[in-house]
């Protein structure tokens, strides 16, 4: 796809003056002319100096002091933890995309040890700054009152992270406590304690089913689609589901140590339907 393709494809989105998070499988996309940094420089055009883009930058991986399960259900991750720092690059599994972002002019980073995100534009610094070390989707939160918008660019719904707000607002014990190091204002390492630690995101796709089409604004992509979702309505529908079904987003992984402990977790409050 060279540059012009991607202008006209992100056009079809009306992506102007919106403030948008973005996740991106640059698989569904194919070969880009100028890879993924005219991406990244396409979507800022798109959004325009009115709009906000952001990106999740996390870098979990490498942070945490714990070994802890990571996206992939089941793999651990063993090592020796990094500090993180305002130049740490993102997690290998967070993607290419974010990290050519994190770099570019005007976007600035919040410095969540385990979960930063990335932002351009007109709110960015606002946005960034709701960020807590005991709450680490802050901006997702933020994103959402603003009447912010998910951008999924042939991403499947799991990397939808403000699904994890449904799971916070319904109080269940899905989110965790972990530590993780930083470098601080000082340049020293310290310990930072991660509250509300989002877990297993591999069942968000369980959600695909209950999208009304009405309310996704899609485009095709040449291996895949891209959708445009209301934060808002996303984040509604998930809470709905999870009113009646407590453990809807806990993957079928018998291995996915993270949703075993949901599973724990959530074992003592009834389902209203469907089973455990
Ligand atoms: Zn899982």
């Amino acid at each position: 796809m060279n540059r012009e393709e991607l202008r006209q494809l992100l056009e079809r989105l009306n992506l102007r003056g919106n403030h948008v998070v973005v996740q991106t499988s640059l698989a569904s996309l194919g070969p880009i002319e100028g890879g993924p940094a005219s991406l990244c420089e396409t979507l800022i055009e798109a959004v325009g100096p009115s709009g906000t883009l952001m990106m999740p930058t996390f870098t979990q991986t490498e942070t945490i002091r714990e070994s802890v399960p990571n996206r992939n259900p089941g793999a651990a991750i063993s090592h020796r933890p990094i500090p993180y720092h305002a130049d740490l690059p993102v997690s290998p599994d967070v993607g290419i995309v974010a990290e050519m972002f994190r770099h570019m002019a005007g976007v600035l980073r919040s410095n969540h040890p385990t979960h930063s995100f990335a932002a351009w534009g007109r709110q960015a610094r606002e946005v960034l700054s709701t960020q807590r070390d005991n709450n680490p989707l802050g901006p997702l939160k933020k994103l959402n009152v603003m009447q912010g918008q998910v951008l999924l660019l042939g991403a499947p719904l799991q990397a939808a992270t403000v699904i994890h707000l449904a799971e916070e607002r319904a109080s269940l014990p899905y989110l965790g406590r972990r530590t993780a190091l930083r470098i601080n204002a000082g340049g020293y390492e310290e310990r930072v304690v991660v509250e509300n630690f989002p877990g297993c995101s591999v069942a968000f796709d369980r959600l695909d089913a209950y999208l009304d089409p009405n309310k996704v604004h899609r485009a095709l992509l040449p291996h895949g689609e891209a959708r445009k979702i209301a934060v808002r309505y996303l984040v509604n529908l998930a809470s709905q589901v999870l009113v009646n079904e407590p453990r809807f987003f806990i993957c079928d992984n018998p291995v996915c140590v993270g949703c075993a402990s949901k599973r724990a977790a959530v074992g003592n409050i009834p389902a209203m339907q469907g089973q455990g």
